[in-house]
């Protein structure tokens, strides 16, 4: 298991929750018992798989978003291609990507993160299929928007007012499906101390041992999660290393 991260997802690059001082470092942290991989910024072609040139140029004239969602972008991708080896690997990212369309985005979103990571896998033939769970707090409108004409990705978010209930809920759809590699769109904002107010931490170290169950019957142990919300920092970290456990 790797941790995909760079120091300079600690800059401050907005003024949204996402963005906020403090919340990076706690992260890193907490996974600091695992390997760290430092990753380049994506490539223009590489957003070009999920994005428009206008989409791309909107974020290019937002000031000092576009490098660090450029290196947002590039860390899913190393993650994906470490997930595609067999070892599991988790992006410590941001900005987050889940509320970014082809031509569009909102929350704390600017380009699709975990949608791009699967787009260069599938275009360059390695999968042929794939499954997104996304267990944010919100739904995902910009990676359902960006699969929704593509079969060969099935995007999953669990929804339900009882914890036991939401956690069973993952088990089962995972039972029930199969692909050639298991994305996971990992936002702690459903933490008991968080916006969401339902989960605990040991249920995303359940998910994250779901995963890797997931991955090891279905595609060769091919998985790999990136970082959505989450934003109560006294928490955060140890929840994200939850999970990094479980999918471990
Ligand atoms: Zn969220």
């Amino acid at each position: 298991m790797k941790v995909v991260y760079h120091p300079r997802f600690g800059e401050v690059y907005e003024s949204d929750p996402a963005a906020e001082v403090g919340r990076m470092e706690p992260i890193a942290k907490e996974l600091a018992g695992f390997e760290f991989v430092r990753p380049d910024g994506a490539n223009v072609d590489d957003v070009l798989l999920c994005h428009t040139p206008g989409h791309i140029s909107y974020v290019q004239h937002y000031g000092s978003v576009f490098d660090m969602a450029m290196l947002a972008a590039g860390g899913a991708i190393r993650a994906a291609e470490i997930g595609y080896s067999g070892e599991g690997a988790f992006a410590a990212i941001r900005p987050p990507g889940h509320h970014a369309s082809a031509d569009s985005c909102w929350g704390f979103c600017f380009f699709n993160n975990i949608a791009i990571a699967l787009a260069g896998l599938l275009e360059k033939s390695k999968i042929k299929s794939a499954l997104v769970l996304d267990f944010d707090l919100h739904f995902g409108d910009g990676t359902a928007n960006i699969f929704e004409a593509k079969p060969a990705v099935t995007y999953f978010h669990p929804e339900d007012g009882n914890r036991q209930a939401f956690v069973d809920h993952v088990v089962r759809f995972l039972g029930d499906h199969k692909a050639d590699i298991i994305a996971v769109s990992a936002g702690f904002d459903r933490h008991i101390e968080d916006w969401g107010r339902l989960l605990t931490t040991d249920d995303y170290r359940t998910m994250g041992t779901v995963v890797k169950e997931f991955a090891v019957k279905n595609c060769k142990g091919r998985r790999f999660g990136v970082l959505e919300g989450g934003y109560n920092h006294a928490v955060l970290g140890k929840n994200v290393r939850a999970f990094v456990e479980g999918m471990a």
